[in-house]
């Protein structure tokens, strides 16, 4: 077991910069799953900690070492690719056992790391099948255990499920979890899909454009992400963001359709500021809901677009402004916004109603820095505090 630190790294290739000032601080025995979109500089991080590539800027430390130079060999690490390459003229003890035996490892040393890492992945019975013999899932499986014998301080794995079909990738999840908790090894994993970095990891890393954007548990990401990309990113399907402006009073949506009450004073935001409301789909409901929240806004007046039944839940797209032109490219043209519903709500497409946001699950981001300014809009003057204040004023 060993930590994982990169210090300011940068790789630049000609005008690219893949890797953008990454600062990393990986426990030891931590899983942390590096996520972001196709080109975002993942693969490249896993290449510097590797020891493929050599870091433009910055420095890569294992353990108490600092390995920046280091060749792959040297550095403690075993890797898992995507693109796994078992020897198909051997058969699987021989496939897991081939780094040991060129390192002359004793017979002895050799069948019981080979045993102990075949059980480990599940491959008890088939150690004499060949390669060709296998489904893919078992041939991933062989890849691991190949990386396990090793006994390295620190595993790495660039998105060694993404050749699986989607039921197999489930269940390897799982056994990759369960890998993590009988080795205790750190593990460095290199996924695009968001949905196997919340699954799997102790914390996220979200990276775009090079650059870290917040590294935190799977949770805090979900519900207090630190900016607008990693609230976009984070969550299947995404959150809503509606664009608008602080008001004396609260919150404006640019299609004036949606407005929510707060103090601004207590957020740290002013009048004519530009700010972006994030509201995830299951945090909107039916109005004929809003007594069972403890915080709802005030209704919001909606048409019913498109329905999606997903069996466990049905997403509705709604239209706060069913007038203005559905643009694709832009679903807050016209006030486009994603509500999760139970399977047996008795809604329909082109409905009028009206709905609500759980107000304790609004998110406020600046829009011009696109960081998170506030997660939760409660007992800050809110709706309920504006209508007293109003029939006092009567
Ligand atoms: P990801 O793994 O997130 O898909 P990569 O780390 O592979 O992203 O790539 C990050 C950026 O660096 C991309 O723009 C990619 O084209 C560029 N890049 C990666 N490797 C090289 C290379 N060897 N030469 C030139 N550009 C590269």
């Amino acid at each position: 077991m060993a930590s994982v630190t990169l210090k300011n790294v940068v790789k630049r290739y000609d005008d690219v910069t893949a890797v953008d000032d990454m600062n990393l601080d990986i426990k030891d025995g931590e899983f942390v799953c590096l996520v972001g979109p196709s080109g975002c500089g993942k693969s490249t991080t896993m290449e510097t900690i590797a020891g493929l590539t050599i870091p433009t800027e910055g420095s890569v430390h294992i353990g108490n070492r600092e390995v920046t130079n280091l060749p792959p060999k040297d550095r403690g690490i075993s890797m898992v690719f995507q693109n796994i390459a078992l020897f198909p003229h051997m058969d699987v003890y021989d496939n897991i056992s081939f780094g040991l035996r060129l390192r002359n490892t004793p017979k002895d040393e050799i069948d019981k790391r080979v045993q102990m890492a075949s059980d480990v992945v599940q491959l008890e019975g088939m150690l004499d099948r060949m390669p060709d013999e296998m489904s893919g899932g078992q041939r991933q499986r062989v890849a691991i255990a190949r990386a396990i014998v090793r006994e390295p301080d620190v595993f790495l794995m660039d998105e060694p499920l993404a050749n699986l079909d989607a039921k197999l990738r489930v269940h390897m999840r799982t056994e990759l979890q369960r890998l993590h908790k009988e080795l205790d090894t750190t593990i460095i994993y290199v996924t695009h899909d968001q949905a196997e970095a919340m699954t799997m990891s102790d914390r996220i890393a979200v990276i775009d454009s090079g650059e870290l954007q917040q590294i935190d548990p799977p949770l805090v990401c979900y519900n207090e992400p630190a900016n607008l990309f990693v609230a976009g990113f984070i969550g299947s399907p995404s959150m809503n963001f509606v664009p608008g402006v602080v008001t004396a009073t609260g919150f404006t949506s640019d299609n004036d359709k949606i407005e929510i009450d707060f103090d601004p004073a207590s957020l740290g935001v002013t009048p004519d500021q530009r700010v972006t409301v994030g509201i995830r789909p299951e945090d909107v409901y039916p109005a004929e809901q809003a007594d069972e929240l403890a915080n709802p806004t005030k209704p919001i007046p909606v048409t019913t677009d498109v329905l999606e039944p997903m069996g466990d839940e049905i997403f509705v797209y709604l239209l706060t402004d069913k007038d203005a032109e559905v643009d694709l490219e832009d679903p807050n043209a016209a006030g486009q916004l994603l509500m999760s519903v139970e399977p047996d709500s008795p809604i329909s497409e082109d409905q009028e109603m009206e709905v609500v946001l759980d107000r304790s699950k609004i998110h406020l981001f600046d829009t011009e820095t696109e960081q998170a300014l506030q997660h939760g809009i409660v007992d800050l003057g809110g709706d309920a505090a504006t209508t007293t204040e109003a029939e006092s004023d009567d």
